[in-house]
């Protein structure tokens, strides 16, 4: 049988174009059943598995060096090409470019739940279990007055912060629990709370993983290395490029501008020098106040030599005190797609696409609609004010209906093994019109979307 197909092109019955490659001398079918597009003139796969009338080992066309290897399986016989260099063109095998998916080094816009099935288990099956993650603040205030600052709704309280003692004994407790990982991210500074760096080092002592989001300015640079050594990621909040941007956004004095690109510098010189892990990071709230610094802070980031430059919507409380437009986000997709072009493999710029282009989403959605109806992921991610009180989520702090307890009063082993805690976590799975009643694109909004979807599963769910 002639190697290379031959194509013929003819109008079918019904008037339309049609293009067949079967070579001309191909065993046909006798029997080949109804009519296709074409025609029944079908090949005979039978006749074609014959060894003789199929290979002619021989003639199988080889490239240069190639050797070939006949394997066969009852009355097939096929073909292994034991080299890659200059194959002989064959039907069906798609020769040219390919693409491949860049790695994602970091996941800004998503969760990783499929990593901790362990949890889910256990919350399927009604039992009682450790928080995955708790983001949390270690004091109530802070140096910097950001335009976009959350905190401020959340009611920052100047000179509240978590006892020393406090948290030392609550990380034990997380230890204990089996919490993987604590972020100390929160509604205030964490650089002012000075038992900062030895919450790191004992947190890692336990087997916790811990971070950070800091406006940077008071890091204390004499503590760098236990920082770097012992922490998973570092970032800074900081949503300009520019002195001036920073002055505006950030109402600080734009000398600290200059003095927080110094420590960020030598952070990363000391990481680098040391071959220390830890992830170093910006991050951007996008506000249209510093559109105009997300290239500049791009372009910094990589002079910084910094891990990645993430830029992020800006949440907004149930009552939008900050204002927050999401249809303001439609005019900016270029900048930020241009800012996304100057990653490199060691520099990750991206744009947390997911949230950002809720502009173009429904305005029920813009406004705060969800894509489920229940709230479910608290237990999973819990956060814990900057004065050491526990509430389920960072939106209902101060909200003593759902107030679980105080990291000063309260073991937090106790409470997590104890009822209150649930109860708190089942009020706000069950009564939470998580629609109307919460912040919008709150921290736990993607793990919700994947608990209500486990929750909720369609019919016919073997059909994968
Ligand atoms: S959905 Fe509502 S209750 Fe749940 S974490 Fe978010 S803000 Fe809190």
């Amino acid at each position: 049988m002639s190697k290379v197909p031959k194509e013929t092109t003819d109008v079918n019955r019904f008037g339309f174009e049609t293009t067949t490659s079967i070579p001309a001398d191909a065993p046909l079918s006798n029997n080949p059943g109804h009519k296709l597009r074409t025609s029944n003139t079908i090949v005979d796969r039978a006749a074609l598995s014959d060894d003789k009338a199929l290979l002619d080992r021989e003639q199988v066309e080889r490239g240069a060096g190639q050797k070939i290897q006949f394997i066969s399986s009852g009355n097939q016989i096929g073909i292994m090409r034991l080299s890659d260099q200059d194959e002989a063109p064959v039907p069906n095998q798609f020769t040219g470019p390919s693409l491949r998916n860049p790695p994602q080094r970091f996941r800004f816009d998503g969760h990783k739940m499929m990593h901790h099935i362990d949890r889910v288990l256990a919350w399927q099956r009604g039992e009682r279990f450790a928080p995955i993650h708790i983001d949390m603040g270690l004091t109530k205030f802070c140096n910097t007055a950001c335009l976009y600052c959350y905190a401020v709704v959340q009611n920052m309280t100047q000179g509240s912060m978590i006892a020393p003692d406090a948290l030392m004994r609550y990380i034990d407790d997380c230890g204990r629990l089996g919490v993987r990982s604590i972020g100390f991210i929160g509604d205030g500074e964490p650089t002012l709370n000075p038992a900062l760096y030895d919450a790191t080092v004992r947190a890692r002592e336990r087997g916790i993983d811990t971070s950070m989001a800091t406006n940077g300015l008071l890091l204390d640079m004499d503590r760098a290395h236990d920082l770097l050594q012992n922490m998973s990621w570092i970032r800074f909040n900081l949503s300009a490029g520019t002195p001036a941007g920073f002055r505006r956004v950030h109402q600080s004095k734009e000398r600290n501008f200059e003095l927080l690109i110094e420590k960020i510098r030598e952070l990363v010189r000391i990481k680098k020098e040391n071959n220390y892990p830890c992830t170093i990071g910006l991050q951007m709230v996008l506000i249209p106040e510093c559109f105009d610094e997300v290239l500049s802070e791009a372009r910094l980031g990589a002079d910084l030599g910094v891990d990645y430059f993430v830029i992020k919507h800006c949440s907004d409380s149930e009552y939008k005190e900050i204002g927050i437009r999401y249809e303001d986000y439609l005019e900016i997709g270029d900048v930020l797609r241009e800012a996304e072009s100057y990653s490199t493999p060691e520099y990750v710029v991206q744009a947390k696409w997911n949230k950002i282009n809720a502009a173009s989403e429904s305005s029920l959605y813009k406004n705060g609609f969800r894509k489920y109806d229940a709230c479910f992921g608290t237990p999973f991610l819990l956060q814990i004010s900057g004065n050491g009180k526990i509430y389920p989520c960072g939106p209902f702090f101060n909200k003593e209906r759902f107030y679980i307890g105080d990291l000063h009063e309260d073991s937090f082993y106790d409470l997590v093994m104890g009822d209150r805690y649930w109860q708190v976590h089942k009020d706000v799975s069950e009564s939470v019109d998580v629609h109307k009643d919460c912040a919008v694109g709150c921290r736990q909004d993607y793990v919700n979307k994947f608990l209500w979807d486990l929750k909720n599963p369609p019919e016919h769910i073997n059909f994968i």
